[in-house]
């Protein structure tokens, strides 16, 4: 049953329309959007749909298809930042950061269903944002444009549910383009849509969901937040999108300790990353970008810190039976890994990871091929 009709079965009533918002793989550019570095997503074919209508009386009622459970009913005047919720803390954020933005809604109806694996770093939870984020923009007429849609979306992921998560993911699923990976500017969301058509060059990026998610993530997350702005502090920036590649070394020195040494060279070596991805792309170069996502990971592993056994194990795996190039994608220890390889060799490197996975005990991981897809839309129209 599609979300129209389940929408109606739950409200007695046709919704006044269905919108989708995608997940999301980031090329590359990791832990960078909160230093207000760059950053080079795109979106997936996996979407959150919804279906919604309006309501004047300040009711919102929600509803997942995914999920055990009833229809969330709230009072969109009593919502409240990091009361449990549960899932529908996501639209309920968004219809609460809206409201605290000077924005009048007046109560919905949602009920949506999502192709987005959750939890496998693949943001299904920014797909949830965005679409509702869209719908209520749509619907109320807020006139508000895709990045301040994002902003928004981020805003409610942080300060209402309570997840300090950089702007990449929304912004991933609020602005792609299909056929394109997103160049974003996190520090003024600057963005530039970037050909990334891998089929007409024979290539294929392939998607690994480990299907592990470490408990360690949380608090690990935090934990490099701080140390990448405390290393900023200490070289004196506001954040470390300040710091120029050329004076890396330079500003290594400068640092107190090891563990700081290590966050600021990744950081400023993967902005750095994404320039050299994108000249390659502009270049015509594609395969060229396998090694610098390896690089990639390497860093993430052994200067971040945030790889695990699962994620090492498809990039070395993949190296090791012809790719071009592996890397981790998204928060880390755990989620999903991307692999970059000759079209004709996909199946022969993912049925390596798989046999190696099996070898070393660990669950079988979800492969699949990944075009870069289009950003959040409206679906249709209802007749009403
Ligand atoms: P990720 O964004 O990497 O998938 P998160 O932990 O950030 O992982 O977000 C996952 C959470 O988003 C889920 O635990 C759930 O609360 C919410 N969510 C995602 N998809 C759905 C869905 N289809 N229905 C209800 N809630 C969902
Ligand atoms: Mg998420």
């Amino acid at each position: 049953m599609g979300v129209r009709e389940g929408f109606e079965e739950l409200y007695g009533a046709a919704p006044e329309g269905v919108w989708a918002a995608p997940g999301r793989v980031n090329l590359i550019g990791e832990y960078t959007d909160f230093n207000e570095g760059f950053v080079m997503p795109f979106a997936l074919p996996h979407t959150a749909v919804a279906a919604v209508s309006r309501r004047t009386d300040g009711v919102l009622r929600l509803h997942s298809a995914d999920i055990e459970g009833p229809v969330v009913e709230l009072r969109i005047d009593e919502l409240r930042p990091r009361t449990d919720t549960g899932w529908a803390a996501y639209p309920a954020g968004v219809v609460w950061v809206l409201r605290e933005a000077g924005h009048e809604i007046t109560g919905a109806d949602l009920h949506l269903s999502s192709t987005v694996p959750t939890g496998a770093g693949l943001s299904s939870s920014a797909a949830l944002e965005v679409v509702t984020a869209l719908a209520l923009n749509d619907l109320y007429g807020l006139g508000l444009g895709r990045p301040e849609l994002a902003r928004l979306a981020q805003r409610a992921e942080n300060d209402f549910v309570g997840v300090p998560c950089g702007v990449m993911d929304q912004m991933a699923s609020a602005c792609s383009t299909e056929g394109h990976a997103l160049h974003l500017d996190c520090r003024d969301l600057s963005l530039r849509q970037i050909p990334f058509d891998l089929a007409s060059q024979d290539l294929a990026l392939l998607v690994v969901d480990t299907r592990v998610k470490h408990a360690l993530g949380d608090g690990a997350y935090a934990e490099r937040r701080e140390g990448c702005e405390e290393g900023a502090r200490q070289l004196g920036v506001s954040h470390l999108r300040d710091i120029a590649y050329e004076d890396l070394q330079q500003a290594l020195e400068r640092l107190s300790d090891e563990r700081l040494r290590r966050y600021v060279r990744h950081v400023v070596s993967d902005d750095h990353r994404v320039d050299r991805v994108v000249a390659l792309l502009d270049a015509g170069d594609v395969r060229a970008i396998g090694p610098v996502l390896t690089e990639g990971h390497v860093s993430l592993r052994d200067d971040l810190r945030i790889s695990c056994p699962e994620l090492d194990l498809v990039v070395d795996t993949a190296n090791a039976s012809g790719a071009l190039g592996a890397r981790m994608t998204g928060g880390g220890f755990g989620g999903s890994a991307i692999v970059l390889v000759e079209a004709p060799e996909a199946d022969t490197v993912a049925k390596a990871i798989e046999e190696a996975f099996g070898a070393a005990g660990f669950t079988a991981p979800r492969v699949f091929p990944a075009v870069p897809a289009a950003g959040a839309h409206r679906v249709g129209r209802s007749a009403s």
